[in-house]
């Protein structure tokens, strides 16, 4: 796939790193993590930044060459949140069924060895003396699998993984991996500052 750039700071880059965004018929605008939508888009950097800079007056408009009814940047940045949020349940439903996921704080840092393949992740509403463990006992291994913070909480979490909410979960495949770090570092990205 080509690099697009996006519409507010130019920088180029790779699709997953930029959402898009199109005029519906009413001038209304919908933003999407794909290009399946039909129409003339414009892309942008999942930052709160670009997307404010992207809505501010003419800018999409000009982009997407139509005339439309600016969005609020908190109404995309919303809708993108959701979106991200659905991705990461099916990209860990993925790996659920892959058998490729060790729930639960002892099973996910006993799976965490050093050197091996994967990585570790963290819920967002993990608790703090937990966090900190986990922390403290990743840390004596490999420092290139440090663990990720995923954007979701224990519930959402577990109920992808068959129950009971998970606060750390460790992933063994790279790839599912690297890409569930990266839809919820979207996700941040997106949080007002
Ligand atoms: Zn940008």
């Amino acid at each position: 796939m080509p690099e697009r750039m996006c519409i507010a700071c130019r920088k180029k880059a790779p699709p997953e790193s930029l959402f898009r965004m199109v005029a519906g018929p009413g001038g209304e605008v919908y933003a999407e993590l794909d290009s399946r939508l039909p129409g003339r888009g414009a892309y942008c950097c999942f930052r709160a930044e670009c997307l404010n800079r992207a809505l501010a007056p003419g800018n999409l408009a000009r982009a997407l060459r139509s005339e439309i009814t600016a969005p609020a940047a908190d109404e995309i940045a919303a809708s993108l949140c959701s979106l991200l949020g659905r991705r990461i349940e099916g990209l860990l439903g993925a790996a659920w069924r892959k058998k490729v996921v060790s729930a639960g704080r002892d099973a996910a840092l006993r799976a965490a060895r050093p050197g091996g393949v994967g990585r570790l992740f963290l819920a967002e509403d993990l608790a703090a003396g937990s966090r900190e463990e986990v922390l403290k006992r990743a840390s004596l291994g490999d420092e290139s699998a440090s663990p990720a913070e995923l954007k979701m909480t224990m519930e959402r979490v577990g109920a992808v993984f068959g129950g009971r909410p998970v606060g750390v979960f460790f992933l063994a495949d790279a790839s599912l991996a690297e890409t569930v770090a990266l839809r919820s570092s979207q996700v941040s990205a997106l949080a007002p500052a």
